[in-house]
């Protein structure tokens, strides 16, 4: 997800400061874990599904397949059980799966370590798995007789952020961003959970599926954070190699929300994202000669000031939009008045029309700001909408509905809450997008961070870490056990047998 921090009225959110550490879960499971750790050992941690994983970072995958084929019987006994139940008996194991992830993070379309973990997963889940789509991207398909065909994504990048958590398995992988940039390389938006989830909630369905009737399209999509992934997948076949969805789901993680608690928005729940370049073009000269000079400092500050009105005197306040000026480059020293300036924009809206709108507005406000200051026609300021932007992500409103209310009715209505509408964005929109008339799509969010942290920022009047921040971990054991439990109820609910 990018983007900054939202507001989310006042449902259990409040900005905290400290650092949250999963570790710090009080449940009997991270304990055992922790315990673990503390002796120093190496030992592996078995889920009941079978799966094993080392105490340290690196996965036997022999050791685990062999593992879960002894596993297979156990699977037919616990189909009957609670899934509640069944996800904290599985949760050791799936906390080992989480910390591998979290320490060894990859970057947005070099996710392949991280995508054969999730096609391993897939496959001894007892799915047919299809790699390398969209690149790196994971589809994994369980027929399981007539019905309709429910997809469920988890995207798997990491971001170019070097981790400040001090986790013990906090990663210190580095590696170069697409900008060119050399940094660390952290789930700071926590798409490590997301697949955590997405691994726990296969194996539910795949264990429960005599109760459930139809079609599963489980996909690990790439480069969330860039805003292509989704796109790719769908370029290379998503929706014609394998069968296509009616239904649509994905979570994502908050760092506003009480861990465990789960937030729904209908239509409108993320925004068109636009980054616009503007190059502001002046003369440049002596700086205490300004007369002879067109200055593009101060023509570009006229333009950031007069941007502000895209919003606050164009737009209709009750149709959020968003345009921040967020870098500002200009100039070498004191007393130059340098040639030129570089802008760099965010511009966030939900529809279409909006959208052109501010855009069109960036545009004649430049060029209407540059005549004023009297720059010559072959001078005029360059505006440069960066292509592929991210559309807006839209939670089709009578099936958000549907699942809120069976949600409600799983967790009990005050683990449920109603979100507004954010200004971040997400790429997630595009699946429904490519058929809306056919698929109904869903995106909701599982809160991460430990109620008396929140209680405690509250009174203390601290910010929370936001996504993306070097500090972010979130309680991942309770957003692991809420999100598998909502997305297997909810698949299963959308495939029951009639
Ligand atoms: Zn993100
Ligand atoms: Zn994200």
């Amino acid at each position: 997800m990018r983007g900054g921090r939202k507001a989310i009225g006042n449902l259990l959110v409040r900005p905290c400061g400290g650092m949250v550490d999963a570790i710090d879960s009080k449940s009997i499971v991270e304990r055992r874990a922790r315990s673990s750790r503390a002796r120093g050992t190496n030992q592996a941690i078995a889920g009941p599904c079978g799966t094993v994983y080392p105490g340290g970072m690196k996965m036997i995958a022999a050791a685990a397949t062999a593992l879960l084929a002894l596993a297979a019987p156990l699977h037919a006994q616990v189909a009957a059980e609670p899934v509640a139940q069944r996800i904290q008996a599985d949760m050791p194991g799936l906390l080992a799966i989480y910390r591998d992830l979290h320490a060894n993070p990859e970057l947005s379309f070099q996710e392949l370590r991280t995508a054969r973990i999730m096609a391993d997963a897939a496959r001894q889940a007892g799915f047919a798995v299809t790699e390398k789509v969209g690149r790196t991207g994971v589809v994994a398909v369980l027929r399981n007789g007539a019905g309709p065909t429910v997809l469920i994504r988890t995207d798997m990048d990491a971001l170019p952020v070097t981790e400040q958590t001090g986790l013990p398995f906090a990663s210190k992988a580095r590696g170069l961003s697409r900008a060119g940039v050399e940094s660390g390389i952290m789930h700071a938006c926590a798409h490590d959970t997301h697949m955590t989830a997405w691994i726990e909630t296969a194996r539910l369905l795949a264990t429960r599926r005599g109760a459930w009737s139809g079609t599963l399209v489980m996909i690990a999509q790439p480069a969330e954070e860039i805003g292509e992934g989704a796109r790719a997948m769908l370029a290379d076949g998503l929706y014609t190699r394998f069968p296509k969805p009616d239904y649509v789901l994905a979570f994502h993680n908050s760092a506003d929300l009480a861990a465990g608690v789960l937030g729904t928005t209908r239509g409108f729940a993320m925004a068109n994202v636009d980054s616009v370049d503007v190059l502001v073009r002046g003369v440049g000269g002596h700086g205490a000669a300004p007369q002879t000079t067109k200055d593009p400092i101060v023509l570009a500050s006229a333009i950031v000031m007069r941007l502000q009105t895209l919003v606050s005197r164009d737009q209709n306040p009750v149709d959020p939009a968003v345009v921040t000026v967020g870098s500002f480059q200009g100039g070498t020293t004191h007393n130059i008045i340098p040639a030129e300036v570089a802008l760099q924009l965010t511009v966030r809206s939900y529809s279409d029309r909006t959208r052109t709108r501010l855009l069109d507005g960036i545009r004649r406000i430049a060029s209407g700001e540059a005549i004023a200051s009297g720059i010559a026609e072959s001078a005029m300021p360059v505006v440069t909408v960066k292509p592929g932007y991210t559309r807006a992500t839209w939670n089709t409103p009578d099936f958000t509905g549907r699942m809120t209310t069976l949600l409600r009715g799983h967790f009990g209505a005050a683990r449920v809450v109603d979100l507004p509408p954010a200004m971040v964005g997400e790429d997630f929109g595009e699946y429904g997008r490519a058929a809306p008339d056919h698929i109904a799509s869903l995106i909701f969010r599982v809160g991460g961070v430990p109620a008396d942290r929140i209680a405690a920022a509250e009174r203390e009047g601290r910010e929370l870490p936001s996504l993306h921040s070097p500090t972010y971990a979130p309680q991942a054991d309770a957003v692991i056990a809420a999100a598998a439990e909502a997305l297997t109820v909810s698949a299963m609910d959308l495939l029951r047998r009639d």
